[in-house]
Protein backbone atom coordinates (compact mmCIF):
# COMPACT_ATOMS: atom_id res chain seq x y z
CA UNK A 1 0.00 0.00 0.00
CA UNK A 2 1.04 3.66 -0.44
CA UNK A 3 1.69 4.21 3.71
CA UNK A 4 5.30 1.80 3.25
CA UNK A 5 8.43 3.43 3.99
CA UNK A 6 10.42 3.62 1.15
CA UNK A 7 14.30 2.18 1.08
CA UNK A 8 13.62 -0.03 4.07
CA UNK A 9 17.33 -1.60 3.40
CA UNK A 10 18.30 1.87 5.05
CA UNK A 11 16.70 0.34 8.39
CA UNK A 12 17.62 -1.31 11.43
CA UNK A 13 13.80 -3.33 11.54
CA UNK A 14 11.21 -3.90 9.84
CA UNK A 15 8.04 -3.53 11.07
CA UNK A 16 5.52 -5.53 8.90
CA UNK A 17 1.72 -5.03 9.34
CA UNK A 18 -1.11 -7.01 8.22
CA UNK A 19 -3.67 -4.62 7.10
CA UNK A 20 -5.75 -7.80 5.95
CA UNK A 21 -5.49 -9.46 9.12
CA UNK A 22 -6.75 -6.18 10.64
CA UNK A 23 -10.10 -6.06 8.87
CA UNK A 24 -10.39 -10.40 9.75
CA UNK A 25 -10.09 -8.97 12.75
CA UNK A 26 -12.47 -6.69 13.20
CA UNK A 27 -14.90 -8.74 10.97
CA UNK A 28 -14.66 -11.26 13.44
CA UNK A 29 -15.22 -8.92 16.36
CA UNK A 30 -18.42 -7.43 14.79
CA UNK A 31 -19.72 -10.98 14.03
CA UNK A 32 -19.32 -11.79 17.99
CA UNK A 33 -20.68 -8.76 18.61
CA UNK A 34 -24.17 -9.85 17.22
CA UNK A 35 -27.18 -8.95 15.17
CA UNK A 36 -28.30 -5.72 15.92
CA UNK A 37 -24.88 -4.01 16.63
CA UNK A 38 -21.88 -3.17 14.66
CA UNK A 39 -18.14 -3.15 15.61
CA UNK A 40 -16.54 -0.13 15.54
CA UNK A 41 -12.77 0.64 15.79
CA UNK A 42 -10.64 2.46 18.40
CA UNK A 43 -7.46 3.93 16.08
CA UNK A 44 -6.24 6.33 19.22
CA UNK A 45 -2.27 6.53 19.63
CA UNK A 46 -1.49 6.09 16.17
CA UNK A 47 -3.58 3.06 15.76
CA UNK A 48 -2.13 1.50 18.55
CA UNK A 49 1.25 2.21 16.81
CA UNK A 50 0.61 0.79 13.10
CA UNK A 51 -0.20 3.99 11.63
CA UNK A 52 -3.94 5.96 11.86
CA UNK A 53 -4.50 6.52 7.86
CA UNK A 54 -3.79 2.67 6.85
CA UNK A 55 -5.87 1.44 9.99
CA UNK A 56 -8.82 3.84 9.24
CA UNK A 57 -8.59 3.75 5.46
CA UNK A 58 -8.06 -0.51 5.28
CA UNK A 59 -11.06 -0.06 8.01
CA UNK A 60 -13.54 2.22 6.01
CA UNK A 61 -12.65 0.27 3.20
CA UNK A 62 -14.43 -2.82 4.63
CA UNK A 63 -17.36 -1.03 6.36
CA UNK A 64 -16.34 0.19 9.64
CA UNK A 65 -18.38 4.09 10.53
CA UNK A 66 -17.09 4.65 13.55
CA UNK A 67 -14.15 5.26 14.81
CA UNK A 68 -12.83 6.40 18.39
CA UNK A 69 -9.61 8.37 19.22
CA UNK A 70 -8.08 9.67 22.44
CA UNK A 71 -7.04 13.30 21.04
CA UNK A 72 -8.30 15.70 18.92
CA UNK A 73 -4.89 15.75 17.05
CA UNK A 74 -6.10 12.15 16.13
CA UNK A 75 -9.21 12.93 15.33
CA UNK A 76 -7.84 14.76 12.51
CA UNK A 77 -5.84 12.46 10.74
CA UNK A 78 -8.85 9.90 11.55
CA UNK A 79 -11.21 12.39 9.40
CA UNK A 80 -8.67 13.14 6.62
CA UNK A 81 -8.61 9.68 5.87
CA UNK A 82 -12.66 8.76 6.85
CA UNK A 83 -14.57 11.99 5.62
CA UNK A 84 -18.12 10.75 6.58
CA UNK A 85 -17.70 8.69 9.60
CA UNK A 86 -18.43 9.41 13.03
CA UNK A 87 -14.91 10.18 15.15
CA UNK A 88 -15.30 10.45 19.11
CA UNK A 89 -12.75 11.96 20.43
CA UNK A 90 -12.74 9.61 23.90
CA UNK A 91 -10.44 12.31 26.34
CA UNK A 92 -13.75 14.83 26.29
CA UNK A 93 -13.43 18.41 25.52
CA UNK A 94 -11.23 20.25 26.71
CA UNK A 95 -11.96 23.79 28.46
CA UNK A 96 -12.70 26.33 25.10
CA UNK A 97 -12.31 23.50 22.50
CA UNK A 98 -15.63 23.34 20.90
CA UNK A 99 -14.50 25.07 17.60
CA UNK A 100 -11.93 23.00 16.73
CA UNK A 101 -14.40 19.90 17.16
CA UNK A 102 -16.93 22.23 15.18
CA UNK A 103 -14.34 22.56 12.62
CA UNK A 104 -13.17 19.12 11.58
CA UNK A 105 -16.64 17.75 12.49
CA UNK A 106 -15.48 15.65 15.57
CA UNK A 107 -17.80 13.74 18.48
CA UNK A 108 -16.73 14.86 21.64
CA UNK A 109 -16.78 12.45 24.40
CA UNK A 110 -18.08 14.37 26.83
CA UNK A 111 -17.14 13.01 30.59
CA UNK A 112 -18.16 15.65 33.21
CA UNK A 113 -21.49 18.18 33.62
CA UNK A 114 -19.18 21.03 33.06
CA UNK A 115 -18.28 19.56 29.32
CA UNK A 116 -21.95 18.64 28.84
CA UNK A 117 -23.09 22.11 29.44
CA UNK A 118 -20.20 23.70 27.70
CA UNK A 119 -20.81 21.77 24.47
CA UNK A 120 -24.98 22.45 25.42
CA UNK A 121 -23.63 26.59 25.19
CA UNK A 122 -21.55 26.18 21.80
CA UNK A 123 -24.82 24.03 20.17
CA UNK A 124 -27.32 26.93 20.88
CA UNK A 125 -24.87 29.22 19.40
CA UNK A 126 -26.38 27.49 16.22
CA UNK A 127 -23.23 26.28 15.72
CA UNK A 128 -23.03 23.09 13.23
CA UNK A 129 -21.63 20.28 15.19
CA UNK A 130 -21.87 16.01 15.08
CA UNK A 131 -23.47 14.68 17.89
CA UNK A 132 -21.81 14.15 20.96
CA UNK A 133 -21.33 11.01 23.34
CA UNK A 134 -21.85 10.71 26.79
CA UNK A 135 -19.73 8.75 28.41
CA UNK A 136 -20.89 7.14 31.88
CA UNK A 137 -18.83 5.91 34.19
CA UNK A 138 -19.43 2.66 35.99
CA UNK A 139 -15.94 1.76 37.72
CA UNK A 140 -12.97 3.60 36.60
CA UNK A 141 -13.04 6.66 38.51
CA UNK A 142 -11.28 8.44 35.40
CA UNK A 143 -13.53 10.05 32.82
CA UNK A 144 -17.45 9.83 32.83
CA UNK A 145 -20.54 11.07 34.86
CA UNK A 146 -21.09 9.15 37.68
CA UNK A 147 -23.95 6.80 37.29
CA UNK A 148 -26.78 8.88 39.29
CA UNK A 149 -25.56 11.91 37.58
CA UNK A 150 -26.87 10.55 33.91
CA UNK A 151 -29.95 8.80 35.31
CA UNK A 152 -30.73 12.15 36.94
CA UNK A 153 -29.97 14.17 32.86
CA UNK A 154 -31.96 11.44 31.65
CA UNK A 155 -35.04 12.22 33.26
CA UNK A 156 -34.87 16.01 32.59
CA UNK A 157 -37.05 16.12 29.49
CA UNK A 158 -35.54 19.22 27.60
CA UNK A 159 -32.57 19.47 29.81
CA UNK A 160 -28.82 19.58 28.46
CA UNK A 161 -28.90 16.26 27.20
CA UNK A 162 -31.00 17.24 24.01
CA UNK A 163 -29.46 20.83 24.41
CA UNK A 164 -26.48 18.87 23.86
CA UNK A 165 -27.58 16.54 20.76
CA UNK A 166 -26.30 13.39 22.25
CA UNK A 167 -26.19 10.09 19.86
CA UNK A 168 -24.44 7.93 22.28
CA UNK A 169 -24.39 6.65 25.86
CA UNK A 170 -21.07 4.90 26.59
CA UNK A 171 -19.47 3.25 29.29
CA UNK A 172 -15.93 1.59 29.40
CA UNK A 173 -14.73 -1.87 31.07
CA UNK A 174 -12.43 -1.66 33.85
CA UNK A 175 -11.32 -5.42 33.69
CA UNK A 176 -13.00 -7.11 31.15
CA UNK A 177 -9.77 -9.05 30.00
CA UNK A 178 -10.18 -11.14 33.43
CA UNK A 179 -13.56 -12.98 33.00
CA UNK A 180 -13.60 -14.02 36.80
CA UNK A 181 -13.68 -10.28 38.16
CA UNK A 182 -16.77 -9.52 39.56
CA UNK A 183 -16.43 -5.81 38.47
CA UNK A 184 -17.71 -7.02 35.27
CA UNK A 185 -21.27 -7.94 36.31
CA UNK A 186 -21.58 -5.21 38.67
CA UNK A 187 -20.58 -2.60 35.57
CA UNK A 188 -23.05 -4.50 33.13
CA UNK A 189 -25.66 -3.99 35.39
CA UNK A 190 -24.62 -0.64 35.97
CA UNK A 191 -24.40 0.21 32.15
CA UNK A 192 -28.09 -1.80 31.70
CA UNK A 193 -29.36 0.80 33.98
CA UNK A 194 -28.36 3.86 32.18
CA UNK A 195 -28.88 2.38 28.67
CA UNK A 196 -32.24 1.59 29.61
CA UNK A 197 -33.04 5.14 31.21
CA UNK A 198 -31.65 7.04 27.34
CA UNK A 199 -34.21 4.40 25.13
CA UNK A 200 -34.07 6.68 22.62
CA UNK A 201 -29.94 6.32 22.13
CA UNK A 202 -27.44 3.51 20.46
CA UNK A 203 -25.19 2.44 23.26
CA UNK A 204 -21.88 1.29 23.17
CA UNK A 205 -19.81 -0.58 26.37
CA UNK A 206 -17.77 -3.16 24.99
CA UNK A 207 -13.47 -2.78 24.55
CA UNK A 208 -11.93 -5.72 23.06
CA UNK A 209 -12.37 -8.30 25.86
CA UNK A 210 -16.10 -7.01 26.52
CA UNK A 211 -16.88 -9.38 23.33
CA UNK A 212 -15.76 -12.64 25.07
CA UNK A 213 -17.25 -11.90 28.30
CA UNK A 214 -20.32 -14.06 28.98
CA UNK A 215 -24.04 -12.41 29.83
CA UNK A 216 -23.07 -9.18 28.34
CA UNK A 217 -25.73 -7.37 25.59
CA UNK A 218 -23.11 -5.56 23.08
CA UNK A 219 -25.70 -2.47 22.39
CA UNK A 220 -25.86 -1.13 18.91
CA UNK A 221 -22.10 -0.52 18.77
CA UNK A 222 -18.71 -1.84 20.19
CA UNK A 223 -15.36 -0.26 20.57
CA UNK A 224 -12.45 -3.14 20.31
CA UNK A 225 -8.97 -1.60 20.12
CA UNK A 226 -6.43 -4.13 21.01
CA UNK A 227 -8.07 -7.26 19.65
CA UNK A 228 -8.20 -5.77 16.25
CA UNK A 229 -3.90 -5.34 16.28
CA UNK A 230 -4.14 -9.31 16.92
CA UNK A 231 -3.30 -8.71 20.81
CA UNK A 232 -5.63 -11.59 23.24
CA UNK A 233 -8.48 -10.24 24.14
CA UNK A 234 -8.59 -13.41 25.97
CA UNK A 235 -5.28 -13.87 28.13
CA UNK A 236 -4.55 -17.24 29.54
CA UNK A 237 -6.38 -18.79 26.31
CA UNK A 238 -5.37 -19.47 22.66
CA UNK A 239 -5.94 -15.86 20.85
CA UNK A 240 -8.85 -16.22 18.80
CA UNK A 241 -7.42 -12.89 16.43
CA UNK A 242 -5.12 -12.79 13.63
CA UNK A 243 -1.24 -11.30 14.00
CA UNK A 244 -1.11 -8.16 12.86
CA UNK A 245 2.16 -6.56 13.48
CA UNK A 246 5.74 -8.87 13.09
CA UNK A 247 8.56 -7.11 13.76
CA UNK A 248 12.08 -8.19 12.25
CA UNK A 249 15.88 -7.11 12.67
CA UNK A 250 19.12 -8.11 11.64
CA UNK A 251 22.46 -9.18 13.02
CA UNK A 252 25.50 -7.31 12.51
CA UNK A 253 28.14 -8.41 14.50
CA UNK A 254 28.50 -12.43 16.56
CA UNK A 255 31.03 -12.88 18.51
CA UNK A 256 32.65 -15.87 20.97
CA UNK A 257 32.81 -15.06 25.02
CA UNK A 258 34.48 -17.00 27.26
CA UNK A 259 32.48 -18.01 30.56
CA UNK A 260 32.85 -15.06 33.24
CA UNK A 261 32.64 -12.25 30.22
CA UNK A 262 30.34 -9.58 31.54
CA UNK A 263 28.47 -7.78 28.63
CA UNK A 264 26.88 -4.59 28.01
CA UNK A 265 26.78 -1.58 29.83
CA UNK A 266 27.69 -1.87 33.26
CA UNK A 267 28.28 -5.44 32.51
CA UNK A 268 24.97 -6.49 33.98
CA UNK A 269 24.82 -9.67 32.50
CA UNK A 270 27.74 -12.74 32.93
CA UNK A 271 28.27 -15.40 30.59
CA UNK A 272 27.99 -18.81 33.06
CA UNK A 273 29.72 -21.21 29.50
CA UNK A 274 31.50 -20.17 26.37
CA UNK A 275 28.66 -18.46 24.45
CA UNK A 276 28.01 -17.41 20.98
CA UNK A 277 26.34 -13.93 20.77
CA UNK A 278 24.52 -11.46 18.33
CA UNK A 279 24.61 -7.86 18.49
CA UNK A 280 20.88 -7.16 16.27
CA UNK A 281 19.80 -3.70 15.00
CA UNK A 282 17.55 -1.96 17.80
CA UNK A 283 17.09 -0.77 20.83
CA UNK A 284 15.08 1.39 23.06
CA UNK A 285 15.06 4.12 20.92
CA UNK A 286 13.24 2.29 18.85
CA UNK A 287 10.49 1.91 21.23
CA UNK A 288 11.89 -1.69 22.56
CA UNK A 289 11.47 -1.24 26.36
CA UNK A 290 15.05 -1.04 28.56
CA UNK A 291 13.07 -3.01 30.74
CA UNK A 292 13.20 -6.25 28.82
CA UNK A 293 17.16 -6.04 29.60
CA UNK A 294 18.68 -9.76 30.72
CA UNK A 295 20.98 -9.77 33.56
CA UNK A 296 22.28 -11.71 36.28
CA UNK A 297 19.07 -10.87 38.33
CA UNK A 298 16.53 -10.84 36.07
CA UNK A 299 15.38 -12.60 32.82
CA UNK A 300 13.95 -10.08 30.10
CA UNK A 301 12.94 -10.65 26.25
CA UNK A 302 14.24 -12.09 23.46
CA UNK A 303 14.48 -12.53 19.86
CA UNK A 304 13.81 -15.98 17.22
CA UNK A 305 16.92 -16.49 15.17
CA UNK A 306 16.90 -19.71 12.97
CA UNK A 307 13.39 -20.52 14.59
CA UNK A 308 15.03 -21.01 18.05
CA UNK A 309 14.11 -18.43 20.71
CA UNK A 310 17.45 -16.56 22.09
CA UNK A 311 17.82 -14.99 25.54
CA UNK A 312 18.59 -10.88 25.82
CA UNK A 313 22.04 -10.59 27.27
CA UNK A 314 22.64 -7.50 29.10
CA UNK A 315 20.89 -4.14 29.18
CA UNK A 316 18.82 -3.43 25.82
CA UNK A 317 20.84 -0.13 24.25
CA UNK A 318 19.64 2.62 23.08
CA UNK A 319 19.84 1.11 19.24
CA UNK A 320 21.30 -2.09 19.73
CA UNK A 321 20.14 -5.46 22.06
CA UNK A 322 22.70 -8.64 22.37
CA UNK A 323 21.38 -11.73 22.09
CA UNK A 324 22.93 -14.88 22.98
CA UNK A 325 22.44 -17.50 20.21
CA UNK A 326 24.63 -20.02 21.41
CA UNK A 327 21.49 -22.47 20.81
CA UNK A 328 20.63 -20.98 17.31
CA UNK A 329 21.87 -23.05 14.33
CA UNK A 330 24.66 -21.44 13.02
CA UNK A 331 24.04 -20.82 9.77
CA UNK A 332 21.04 -18.68 11.22
CA UNK A 333 23.41 -16.54 13.99
CA UNK A 334 24.76 -14.68 11.24
CA UNK A 335 26.06 -11.20 10.01
CA UNK A 336 22.97 -9.85 8.02
CA UNK A 337 20.81 -12.86 9.16
CA UNK A 338 17.22 -12.21 10.93
CA UNK A 339 16.18 -11.64 13.88
CA UNK A 340 12.41 -11.90 14.76
CA UNK A 341 11.45 -9.40 17.90
CA UNK A 342 7.75 -9.45 17.43
CA UNK A 343 6.06 -12.39 15.75
CA UNK A 344 5.47 -16.37 15.59
CA UNK A 345 6.11 -17.65 19.27
CA UNK A 346 6.60 -13.91 20.48
CA UNK A 347 3.43 -12.62 20.53
CA UNK A 348 2.14 -9.48 22.02
CA UNK A 349 1.79 -11.25 25.32
CA UNK A 350 5.40 -12.68 25.34
CA UNK A 351 6.94 -9.86 24.44
CA UNK A 352 5.13 -7.37 26.95
CA UNK A 353 5.93 -10.14 30.06
CA UNK A 354 10.03 -10.55 28.89
CA UNK A 355 9.88 -6.66 29.34
CA UNK A 356 7.37 -6.31 32.46
CA UNK A 357 4.54 -4.70 31.05
CA UNK A 358 1.48 -5.61 28.74
CA UNK A 359 1.39 -6.03 24.87
CA UNK A 360 -0.82 -2.97 24.95
CA UNK A 361 2.47 -1.02 25.83
CA UNK A 362 4.79 -2.74 23.52
CA UNK A 363 2.60 -1.94 20.03
CA UNK A 364 1.44 1.55 21.10
CA UNK A 365 5.82 1.85 21.64
CA UNK A 366 6.90 0.51 18.59
CA UNK A 367 8.81 2.95 16.95
CA UNK A 368 8.59 5.61 13.97
CA UNK A 369 12.44 4.41 13.59
CA UNK A 370 11.69 1.25 11.65
CA UNK A 371 10.83 0.57 8.37
CA UNK A 372 7.15 -0.09 7.44
CA UNK A 373 5.72 -2.32 5.34
CA UNK A 374 2.18 -2.84 4.43
CA UNK A 375 0.27 -6.27 3.40
CA UNK A 376 -2.82 -8.19 3.11
CA UNK A 377 -4.69 -5.34 1.51
C1 LIG B 1 -8.91 2.28 24.62
C2 LIG B 1 -10.36 2.21 24.79
C3 LIG B 1 -11.11 1.18 24.17
C4 LIG B 1 -10.46 0.02 23.45
O1 LIG B 1 -10.02 -0.92 24.41
P1 LIG B 1 -9.27 -2.26 23.99
O2 LIG B 1 -9.05 -2.96 25.29
O3 LIG B 1 -7.99 -1.84 23.35
O4 LIG B 1 -10.14 -3.00 23.06
C5 LIG B 1 -12.49 1.26 24.24
N1 LIG B 1 -13.10 2.26 24.92
C6 LIG B 1 -12.41 3.23 25.57
C7 LIG B 1 -13.14 4.26 26.32
C8 LIG B 1 -11.02 3.23 25.55
O5 LIG B 1 -10.34 4.17 26.20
Amino acid sequence: MIFDTPASGAHGATLTIDLGALVANWRALGERAGAGAEAGAVVKADAYGIGIEPAVTALSRAGCRSFFVAHVSEGIRARAVAPEAPVYVLNGLLPGSCDVFAQHELSPVLGSHEELLEWAAFRQTGANARPAALHVDTAMNRLGLWAGEGLNLAREKAGAISAAGIGLVMSHFASSEDETDPANARQIAAFAEIAAAFPGLPASLKNSSGHFLKECPSYQLTRPGYGLYGGNPTPGLPNPMRPVVGLESRIIQVREVEPGTQVGYNGRWTAKRKSRLATICLGYADGYPRNASWTDKSTGGSAIVGGVACPFVGSVSMDLIIVDVTAAPVAAAKRGEPATLIGGALDLETVGAGAKTIGYEILTSLGRRHARRYVGL
